[in-house]
């Protein structure tokens, strides 16, 4: 069964050809599915019943389900849904004063290894499919509209467990469903997906021509602490993640958001914030500091409110465009990985 969920429009389009279909089709199912919010072929009135039939033996609707859900005070939702095959994976959606932001899992646990995150405490098993990761916004969008108000998720990062651009094609075919007006319906500049950093990756990604906001993990602005704290930069070291950032500027005409995690003692200094305002010189990119969330016992402590801002008046000084993320529910193991964890572990 192929879930319907999980088709681009060009892929449905291509289906239906060869369904001997008209192109309207797809569309047709697009707003049938996403904008009136079917949830089986017999809702679809104005497609011929013989049709249907056709669509019932060979597609499904199917969404994850919600297997725990916490809610915070501040409105967070963190969720932990159950997939097909029983994996369970993490949904967080955050409210913002500008939206409602879903956080989304691209893998089922991650390989890439780096030292201060607890999703990578569990190993990747499998990529998460396009369908998974549009039912992950199709879940929260049925909590929503349950609990009335009228409200919808209205802006997605990719910054779940899991690196997306280890699950690429799954992960544009999700974010090309995730922005087509007839499917989610969300503004590219209101979609995020976050990398580690792999060049080759990036560098595809400048050549898709999507409007889609590219954030980098850097967390550190020399070899040294980068490889101690991400292993990815043994692989792939700085001057080649910053050439394929140099080089998605000019190819996508669009900048980056550089994510800095403040580790105490680590990466905090102004030395640290120097060298950070020198390796980014020459990009337009605009740095998000990044409050540590302490998840892994003993290992890292965050930095102190008063280095945080020390640190961010040294870049605003350098002439480097920064600023401190918000941070959302932690009352309810909202931070990266920790609920899966808690269940798995
Ligand atoms: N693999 C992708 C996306 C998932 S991680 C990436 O690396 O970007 C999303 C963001 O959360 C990354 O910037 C990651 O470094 C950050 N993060 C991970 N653990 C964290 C923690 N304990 N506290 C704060 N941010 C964390």
């Amino acid at each position: 069964m192929i879930n319907l969920y999980g088709l681009e429009i060009k892929k449905l389009e291509t289906l239906m050809a060869a369904e001997g279909q008209k192109p309207y089709r797809a569309t047709q199912l697009y707003t049938w599915i996403y904008e009136k919010g079917a949830t089986s072929f017999d809702q679809m009135t104005d497609v011929s019943a013989k049709f249907r039939e056709v669509l019932k033996a060979k597609y499904c609707l199917e969404i994850p389900s919600v297997f725990v859900r916490q809610d915070s005070a501040d409105g967070t939702m963190k969720l932990l849904l159950k997939l097909k095959d029983e994996s369970k994976v993490e949904a967080v959606l955050m409210r913002y004063n500008y939206g409602n932001v879903i956080c989304v899992t691209s893998q089922v646990g991650c390989n890439m290894g780096c030292s201060f995150c607890a999703s990578g405490l569990l190993k990747k098993t499998r990529n998460l499919t396009t369908d998974e990761m549009v039912g992950q916004v199709l879940v929260v969008n049925n909590l929503l509209r349950e609990a009335g108000g009228g409200q919808r998720v209205t802006h997605i990062v990719v910054m779940g467990t899991g690196e997306p651009f280890d699950n690429y094609d799954n992960v544009l075919d999700f974010v090309r469903i995730a922005n087509h007006p007839k499917a989610l319906a969300i503004g590219a500049r209101h979609i995020t997906v976050s990398t580690c950093g792999l060049p080759d990756r990036i560098r595809q990604y400048a050549r898709e021509g999507l409007q889609i906001n590219l954030a980098i993990s850097l967390h550190a602005a020399n070899d040294e602490i980068r490889s101690k704290i991400m292993k990815i930069n043994r692989v792939y070291p700085l001057d080649q993640l910053m050439s394929a950032v140099k080089e998605y500027e000019q190819l996508a005409g669009r900048r980056v958001t550089f994510e800095y995690i403040l580790l105490a003692g680590v990466n905090d200094s102004l030395h640290d914030a120097d060298e950070l305002s020198d390796l980014i010189r020459g990009t337009l990119a605009y740095v998000n500091l990044i409050p540590y969330n302490p998840v892994i016992e003993n290992l890292y402590e965050r930095s102190s409110d008063e280095k945080v801002h020390a640190f961010l008046d040294r870049l605003t000084k350098r002439g480097v465009t920064a600023t401190i993320r918000k941070e959302f529910g932690t009352d309810i193991d909202a931070a990266c990985g920790q609920l899966r964890a808690k269940h798995s572990l």
